[in-house]
């Protein structure tokens, strides 16, 4: 008989609920908890197509399954076939299925005005408009072109005053980018956490 994927072992465990429940009795099981203990499996791989993935959060690329069914993400757990991860998650990966599900999730741009204390919609353009404004005001009012380091007067063509810090789920090609705009204004301060 050839050896079973890990699909096919979890499903037989999860459907063939009579031939493994007797066979765990035999053995002295309680058949509560195995019954407990497979009902999740049977609603996880019922009707639901496997899509493995990679964790979005960290450069770490911890390798994921996520289950599909009707078009719909119903849950994201480790993937034991991952050399990285070998089926790990950590607390943020193991709440990545949030990421798509969560009703909450905020998914407009919100500003809080100066002195305000409540935060309002924004359009994205205008936030971005305004970022855009800001960065260049700043950086023209911070930018030195030379610097006095040991008495001696150098050129360094920078500002102090801002600093770019990249989430983990930006892409390397979007970090390139980042770090060449960052240094191109004169930026200093770069902290991108790359991501394979
Ligand atoms: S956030 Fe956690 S689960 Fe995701 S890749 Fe990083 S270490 Fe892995």
């Amino acid at each position: 008989m050839p050896p079973l994927s890990r699909r096919q072992f979890l499903a037989r465990a999860g459907f063939g609920a009579g031939t493994a429940l007797g066979a765990v009795t035999a053995l002295g099981a309680d058949p509560e908890t195995v019954r407990a203990a497979t009902t999740p499996l049977g609603w996880k791989l019922r009707e639901t197509k496997v899509v493995p993935s990679v964790c979005p959060y960290c450069a770490v690329g911890c390798g994921q399954l996520l289950h599909v069914r009707d078009g719909r993400l119903i849950n994201v757990e480790g993937n034991p076939d991952s050399p990285i991860s070998r089926g790990n998650l950590c607390p943020k990966g193991a709440a990545s299925f949030q990421l798509t599900v969560n009703p909450d999730r905020q998914t407009k741009c919100l500003h809080r005005k100066p002195g305000a204390t409540r935060w309002e919609p924004i359009a994205l353009d205008d936030a971005m408009d305004r970022i855009a404004a800001l960065v260049k005001k700043t950086r023209d009012e911070t930018f030195h072109a030379t610097a006095t380091i040991n008495g001696r007067t150098v050129t360094v063509n920078n500002t102090l005053a801002i600093a770019s810090l990249g989430g983990a789920t930006l892409d390397n090609e979007w970090n390139y980018a980042q770090a060449k705009l960052w240094r191109g204004l004169g930026g200093v301060f770069i902290e991108n956490q790359a991501r394979i």
